[in-house]
């Protein structure tokens, strides 16, 4: 299994987030009610590796149409801010 790229995320002010894209190496989604990023958090400076572009390392959507054994395998994910979370747009409720 690959991990699936965070084609996009929104969320600049997202300690991992740079130019509209995440450097987290593997981001948590989900809480297995809501599939938000779970490894968004606000820093006072950046991180996560910038030459990389991060990928889903776990997701806890069981739910998801693109959640096989609690992974995602959907080509890509889009992340943005969706009131005060940051909200994984490519979640589709099977
Ligand atoms: S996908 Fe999550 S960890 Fe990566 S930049 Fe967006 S909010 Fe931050």
């Amino acid at each position: 299994m690959e991990m699936p790229q965070v084609s996009v995320c929104q969320v600049d002010e997202c300690a991992y987030n740079q130019d509209s894209a995440c450097h987290a190496l593997a981001i948590t989604v989900g809480d297995s009610a809501h599939a938000h990023c779970d490894t968004y958090f606000v820093f006072p400076s950046k991180g996560g590796d910038s030459s990389s572009v991060g990928r889903v390392g776990a997701c806890k959507m069981a739910g998801c149409l693109h959640n096989v054994g609690l992974e995602c395998q959907a080509p890509g994910i889009t992340v943005a801010a969706l009131g005060a979370s940051a909200d994984c747009l490519t979640f589709t409720a099977r």
